[in-house]
C-alpha cells in the first residue's frame, strides 16, 4: 500500500523565495565541500575552522539557520547570514512505500523536478540520488532516458537531496547512521556532471559531512570512457557500470552510448579503474529484459567478458513505465541465467526490485522534466512507429 505523507512544514523563507524563482544569488553552502567552504570564508575573513564548525552544524545537527550556531559568534552568524545562504531543495511530495522506500519529488527551478530515493535493509540504508534533469544519453529501457535532457544539477542540489533523506532519518555521522550508502543511481548520467558530482561525493565522504566510506559511495554510469579515467584520477569511490548486453550489435540498439564507447574500451578502461585505486571489484548492472538480452548464449558471452576485469555482475529485472515496448524476464529465466554465470565463477546477485508500488524502482524516476532535447516527441513517434523502431 502507498502512504501519501503530508508536505513538510514551512520552510525558510529563502526556500520558498527559491521555489518561486526568485534566486538570491549568494553562494549555496550545500554546494561547497570541506575545502571550497573553508576557502569562502577566507574570502569573507573568516579561519579555516569556522568552515568546519559551519559544516557540523549543516551535516550533524541538520541546521540552516546561522541564528541557530551558537558556537559561533554574533558577528560572525550576522556575516555569515548576510553574505552566503543554506538552502535544501524544496520537497514537493514524499511517499513511502509499503517496504520502507521513501521517495521524494524535489523542485528545481523552471519547472522542473527530480527524484531521490531512500531504500532500508536490514543492515544498511541507500540512498540513491539523481545528477541531472533527464538524461540525454536515451538508453531504450530507461524511463529517464525517454523523458530528454534539461540540465545538470548543481552541486548543491545534489548535496541537497542527501541532506533531505539524513535529516528526515535523523542521520547523524558515526552514532545514528540509518543512510550508510549513496549510490549516484538516479536520473541523470554523473559522469556528464563531473565537477558537481565530485565536490558531491566529496560531502559525502567528509566526517564533517555524511561521513560515508569512500567504498560505500557508488557511481554508476552509463560507460563514458575518459570520464571513468579522469574519476580514477580524482576520487576513490565504487564504480557501477551499465552494461545491459554483452555483444555491441545488442549494446549498441539498446544504448547508444555504446556506438561512441563500444564493450573493449569500456572494459579496458573498467580495469585501468580497478588498478589506480586497488579497488576490488566493479559491478555490471545488467537489466533483465525479456527475449532481448536474456538468453542462455547472452549469458555465456557475458562470462567471457566477466574474465577480463575484477567483476561482479547485479542482475535488475526490469521495471516497466509507461510507455515501453520491454518486459520483464521471467523469473526463472533470470535464475537461469544467474546460474551460468555462478557456475563460472561470476559473482552474481539479482537486485530485489523495491518501491515498485510508488514507481521508485531503477529506471522508473521521470520527476518532471523540462525537454530541452525533444526527446519526449522521438519517443512518442517511435512508440507510434512499433516495437521495431525501439526495441
Ligand atoms: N546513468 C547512470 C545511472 C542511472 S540508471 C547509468 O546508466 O548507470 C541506474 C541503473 O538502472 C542503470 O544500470 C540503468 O541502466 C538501470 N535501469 C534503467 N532503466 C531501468 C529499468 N526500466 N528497469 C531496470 N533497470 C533500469
Amino acid at each position: 500500500m502507498t502512504a501519501a505523507t503530508p508536505a513538510p512544514a514551512a520552510r525558510p523563507s529563502a526556500t520558498a523565495a527559491r521555489a518561486a524563482g526568485l534566486a538570491s544569488g549568494k553562494p549555496n553552502l550545500f554546494g561547497h565541500d570541506r575545502n571550497g567552504l573553508r576557502a569562502l570564508l577566507a574570502q569573507l575573513g573568516e579561519k579555516p575552522y569556522r568552515a568546519d564548525q559551519v559544516m557540523k552544524w549543516m551535516y550533524h545537527r541538520h541546521v540552516t539557520d546561522f541564528a541557530q550556531m551558537s558556537d559561533l559568534g554574533k558577528a560572525l552568524r550576522d556575516k555569515l547570514a548576510q553574505a552566503v545562504e543554506i538552502v535544501p531543495p524544496n520537497t514537493i511530495f514524499e511517499k513511502q512505500a509499503s517496504d520502507g522506500t521513501h521517495k521524494w519529488l524535489l523542485g528545481m527551478d523552471g519547472g522542473n523536478a527530480i527524484e531521490a530515493v531512500f531504500i532500508p535493509e536490514t543492515s544498511r540504508g541507500t540512498l540513491c540520488v539523481s545528477s541531472q534533469v533527464g538524461c540525454a544519453l536515451a538508453c531504450q529501457f530507461c524511463s529517464t532516458g525517454a523523458q530528454g535532457f534539461n540540465r545538470n544539477l548543481s552541486a548543491a542540489e545534489i548535496v541537497g537531496q542527501v541532506w533531505i533523506a539524513a535529516r528526515h532519518l535523523g542521520n547523524v555521522p558515526h552514532h545514528q547512521r540509518k543512510l550508510t550508502n549513496v549510490v549516484m543511481m538516479g536520473m541523470g548520467e554523473p559522469l556528464l556532471n563531473f565537477d558537481n558530482v565530485v565536490t558531491a561525493m566529496s560531502v559525502m565522504r567528509d566526517d564533517l559531512g555524511f561521513g560515508l566510506a569512500n567504498k560505500r559511495v557508488t557511481l554508476s554510469t552509463a560507460g563514458l570512457v575518459p570520464m571513468i579515467d579522469k574519476l580514477g584520477e580524482v576520487a576513490d569511490v565504487s564504480l557501477a557500470v551499465s552494461l545491459h548486453a554483452p555483444n555491441d550489435e545488442l549494446r549498441s540498439e539498446l544504448m547508444p552510448i555504446n556506438r561512441k564507447y563500444p564493450i573493449k574500451a569500456l572494459l579496458e578502461a573498467c580495469l585501468r579503474y580497478t588498478q589506480r585505486r586497488a579497488r576490488t571489484t566493479i559491478t555490471f548492472e545488467y537489466t533483465m529484459l525479456k527475449g532481448v538480452n536474456d538468453q542462455p548464449a547472452h549469458a555465456r558471452q557475458l562470462v567471457k567478458l566477466m574474465r577480463k576485469v575484477p567483476s561482479k555482475v547485479n542482475l535488475i529485472p526490469f521495471n516497466t513505465f509507461h510507455g515501453t515496448q520491454f518486459e520483464r524476464s521471467d523469473e526463472a529465466v533470470i535464475r537461469a541465467f544467474q546460474k551460468i554465470l555462478l557456475d563460472a565463477g561470476v559473482l552474481t546477485t539479482v537486485r530485489r526490485t523495491r518501491g515498485d508500488d510508488i514507481d521508485a524502482a531503477c529506471g522508473q524516476l521521470k520527476g518532471q522534466v523540462v525537454d530541452r532535447t525533444r526527446r519526449q516527441e522521438e519517443f512518442r513517434r517511435k512508440l507510434e512507429g512499433g516495437v521495431a523502431d525501439a526495441a
